[in-house]
């Protein structure tokens, strides 16, 4: 399709990352940079590191910030919490849990994966066994993704916590809450949750570029112990209080000052408040799915209601009934809805629509409505959804 000269209007975002950006952060994005020795430079990142301390509900956290996406905190904490050769435990949560154990077995590191259900979420008991037999306590840490952003689900960290406790296994528990943070309740300290791995383009409204780490104490001996050679993603080196040293070179300034007007915006509705509005607007879009499905040739990807994830929804589409990336198309030239494919395993099964980070009901239902025109363009058969979604909306 041929693109016209202006696009009337704005294009919606329904991706789960990257996510539109409030006008606050775009004008506090907006600045000069600053000499390194600016006392503005410092107030940034403190601030910053105090509001992820505070989004993650942990007192004591360590916060390492880089100059990075959501793979180069992975590989941080690969590199500081194992050396070449040692083992670790990734819960298989489908396509982002895969990835991290490519990305772990790549850097030399072993990887011992537990199955993954599709549309399940952590498989709790697969994992405790898991740990069970791992009598010699090889596996130094346990990598579990919050929220699996390709299959749309969220999985309970508390129940990985029990498990790790219910084998006596003193591994690490670390958490990627890259699509959850900011979305889904989550509460670090209280979960027992030693390291918490985050990126600045989803639930945290920022465009990518800035990855972060929050290291309890317990992990953060485990990195000093560590013998892996690194630098640049090294926790020890980076615990400094210059700057220059925390950021290993010059902070990515304008991103860590859209950042910190982000982190006040959140601060400003209330971290409850914000939880609630994800669960009320992630409502809406399962209740359009669930009208959907009543066409019998989509249906949501995630088995349990109560483990589909407030940040995206994964939709699954029945083989020859659509190709997604015309459905997307279709969405996107025609809509204005950018809707997302289906990653890894469901690539051309799935397309997903995120509703995370700065979203309000019209932009929701636009969203749905966006893609419910295209799957009838398409002649997709399908139910009432945008009805369903406006009437639950209303209902509240
Ligand atoms: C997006 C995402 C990542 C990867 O982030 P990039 O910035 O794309 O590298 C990792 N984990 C989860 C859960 C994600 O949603």
């Amino acid at each position: 399709m041929t693109q016209p000269i202006r696009l009337p209007g704005r294009r919606f975002l329904h991706s789960p990352g990257p996510t539109p950006l409030p006008d606050a952060v775009l004008h506090a994005m907006s600045v000069q940079p600053m000499d390194l020795g600016d006392p503005r430079v410092d107030a940034n990142i403190v601030a910053v590191e105090q509001g992820l301390r505070s989004l993650l509900h942990s007192e004591q956290a360590e916060v390492f910030l880089y100059a990075c996406n959501g793979h180069g905190v992975w590989e941080a904490v690969v590199e500081n919490l194992a050396a070449p050769g040692q083992a670790v435990l990734i819960a298989g949560t489908g396509h982002f849990s895969e990835s991290w154990a490519v990305q772990t077995e790549a850097l030399g590191r072993r990887v011992v994966r537990t199955p993954w259900r599709e549309g399940w979420p952590i498989d709790a008991d697969a994992l405790e066994q898991a740990l069970r037999d791992d009598s010699a306590h090889e596996i130094r840490a346990v990598f579990v993704v919050h929220t699996d952003t390709a299959s749309g689900v969220t999985s309970e960290p508390g129940s990985i916590r029990r498990a790790l406790d219910a084998a006596k296994h003193p591994a690490l528990l670390v958490a990627d809450v890259v699509a959850s943070l900011a979305a889904a309740p989550f509460a670090m300290d209280e979960l027992g949750v030693d390291v918490s791995v985050g990126a600045s383009q989803k639930g945290l409204m920022c465009p990518p570029g800035v990855g972060f780490v929050a290291v309890n104490d317990k992990a953060m001996a485990v990195a000093q112990r560590n013998p892996a050679p690194r630098f640049y993603w090294d926790w020890v080196r980076r615990k400094d209080a210059m700057s220059y040293r925390k950021f290993c070179g010059t902070p990515p300034q304008n991103l860590m000052f859209g950042l910190e007007a982000a982190l006040q915006l959140i601060d400003r509705e209330g971290l409850s408040a914000v939880w609630a509005r994800h669960a009320r607007l992630a409502g809406a879009v399962h209740a359009a799915v669930d009208g959907w499905r009543e066409g019998g040739a989509v249906d949501f990807f995630a088995q349990q209601p109560a483990s589909r994830s407030v940040s995206v929804t994964t939709i699954a589409v029945k083989p020859g009934t659509v190709e997604i990336e015309t459905l997307r198309e279709v969405a996107r030239e025609r809509f204005q809805v950018a809707m997302a494919g289906g990653l890894g395993p469901l690539t051309g099964r799935a397309f997903r629509i995120g509703h995370l980070g700065d979203c309000n009901p019209a932009m929701i239902l636009g969203a749905i409505a966006g893609a419910e025109a295209a799957l009838r363009t398409l002649g997709v058969p399908v139910g009432e959804g945008v009805q369903r979604a406006v009437k639950l909306l209303a209902s509240e």
